[in-house]
């Protein structure tokens, strides 16, 4: 029965200048989604087929393609906007849920962007970053709260406190959870590498672990989600630390969602699933469903680990993020991940990721003033992420709270990723989110970790510019340090929840 419903206006409109063009074909081999092809002597163009993934001008040797987003050819509505009268007809078509790919694309106030950064002046000196030491070495795990110690008989004096394993991170950036599945093993094994170079770590995501990856395990945090996809002992043994998902900013409140198109043969035995269907992860594990099992499955997996490793956990930042934090905390977690509204996912349904979760801004310094006020503070570590998008958003974080960020979508766009916000359809052209072989053969591995590295290394000397200019001189000196931070056009309720100035104060 066909529809009632037409098709929908053009989102992008794709144009070749023929003037240009030497019909060297390589729009037709480059677009995965099948916007060129050949009939003849010309080539021809199917604009609706387009994501604006960009591959075709990035590699179109003559910057022949013209790519438009095309304005929205509906009657202009303020509430019946072209994002929702579209939501509309899909599910009046499909009876569907609607999956999108990355971070939310609601149009609310970025809270990173209304706050400014403090900078010495006459009062007190900046710190000369090429001239004196600025410390970014950060620890990740429990710290005690004393330390005591003894003296040997030979007159020697020794640390008699016993510590926790932790992380030692030489940059407060990590490269957050992706798991193996959503984005190909090339995306991995750079990732991994650039990890290494860095002296930084990377998360496994709900994946499992590619023997791929066992060379880089030193450098992995292993991850531990609802659907236990590739769990094992040897799995919690090969990691650098465990870290168990309880909940992701981009979905709060449901489980991962894995597309059957991105199941490889090779996911699937990763993953200990089978080949070709959808790999839904159930909504809360089915050991916790109350706060009070969560020390039990902590406690299993460091017995399982000798505990010899930390173990982290990971929560969507929502409603009570603070109480939500403090509970965790009390489990026996050595760091928390919160990941906010705006984190990036491989596919989540359209609803959760643009209207489930609060800010990461507010969670993190919520969950810092929380744990304070309780004395947990140096119980855990504090990860911030979700749209973590350059240097100073991660300075923010360390003054709101954070010990250390995870970064993904900018990690991606540093591999090619155009943001296009496709990825649960597995046709990634950037050979990033997908599976099919000759797509994923187009991501270098050697080539993407250098562009991570450079990255990382990059965000690090600003990082280290930005606190010398405050004169601060250790990540230990930022972490919480609201006082350099000043609101700007914020009001006073949420400045009040941030407890940071306003500008001028
Ligand atoms: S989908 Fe990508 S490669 Fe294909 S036409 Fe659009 S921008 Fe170019
Ligand atoms: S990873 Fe690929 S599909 Fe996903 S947003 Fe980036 S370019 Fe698009």
């Amino acid at each position: 029965m066909s529809s009632n419903l037409g098709s929908m206006p053009l989102r992008y409109r794709v144009t070749i200048d023929r003037e240009q063009c030497m019909e060297c074909e390589r729009c037709i081999e480059n677009c995965s989604y099948g916007v060129f092809r050949r009939d003849g002597d010309r080539i021809l163009i199917n604009s609706r087929k387009c994501t604006a993934c960009h591959r075709c001008l990035a590699y179109c040797p003559r910057d022949a393609i013209m790519l438009e987003e095309q304005p929205c050819d509906y009657r202009s509505h303020p509430v019946w906007t072209r994002a929702v009268r579209e939501s509309i007809y899909n599910q009046a078509r499909t009876g569907k849920i609607i999956l999108a790919g990355m971070g939310s694309v609601a149009n609310l106030p970025i809270i990173f962007d209304h706050l400014m950064l403090d900078a010495c002046q006459v009062t007190t000196p900046p710190t000369d970053p090429l001239r004196e030491p600025v410390e970014l070495r950060t620890y990740l795990g429990k710290k005690p709260s004393k330390l005591e110690f003894r003296q040997k008989p030979n007159g020697d004096v020794e640390l008699s406190t016993e510590l926790t394993p932790n992380l030692m991170l030489e940059t407060p950036i990590m490269l957050g959870h992706m798991s193996y599945g959503a984005i190909s093993l090339n995306a991995h094994v750079a990732m991994a590498r650039a990890a290494r170079e860095t002296g930084t770590y990377m998360g496994t995501g709900e994946g499992g672990l590619h023997p791929g990856l066992y060379p880089y395990q030193d450098r992995m945090i292993v991850q531990v989600a609802s659907g236990r996809f590739g769990v094992n002992v040897d799995y919690l043994e090969r990691g650098a630390a465990i870290e168990l998902k309880l909940g992701q900013g981009a979905k709060p409140g449901i489980g991962g969602h894995l597309t059957g198109e991105k199941v490889s043969a090779d996911v699937s035995r990763t993953r200990m699933i089978p080949q070709g269907s959808d790999a839904i992860s159930p909504a809360p594990h089915h050991d916790i469903y109350g706060i009070e099992d969560l020390p039990q499955l902590v406690n299993s997996v460091k017995e399982a680990t000798e505990r010899k490793k930390p173990v982290f956990a990971k929560i969507a930042a929502v409603n009570n993020n603070a109480e939500n934090v403090a509970a965790v905390a009390r489990s026996g977690v050595d760091a928390i991940a919160i990941d906010g509204f705006r984190g990036g996912t491989g596919a989540a349904p359209r609803v959760f990721r643009d209207h489930v979760g609060i800010p990461i801004e507010v969670a993190i310094s919520t969950a810092d003033q929380e744990l304070r006020n309780q004395g947990l503070r140096n119980e855990v570590s504090l990860i911030a992420c979700g749209s973590i998008r350059e240097s100073t958003d991660v300075v923010k974080a360390i003054a709101l709270g954070a010990d250390a960020v995870y970064i993904g979508t900018a990690a991606l766009a540093a591999m090619g990723c155009r943001v296009c916000g496709n990825c649960y359809q597995g046709l990634c052209p950037w050979g990033i989110a997908t599976q099919r072989q000759d797509l994923v053969d187009r991501l270098n591995p050697d080539v993407a970790s250098k562009q991570i590295a450079n990255l990382i290394h990059a965000w690090t000397l600003e990082i280290t510019e930005l606190m010398g200019a405050a004169g601060i001189n250790s990540i230990e000196s930022l972490r919480g340090n609201r006082d350099r931070l000043r609101g700007y056009m914020l009001d006073e309720g949420l400045l009040d929840i941030l407890d940071v100035k306003s500008v001028g104060a």
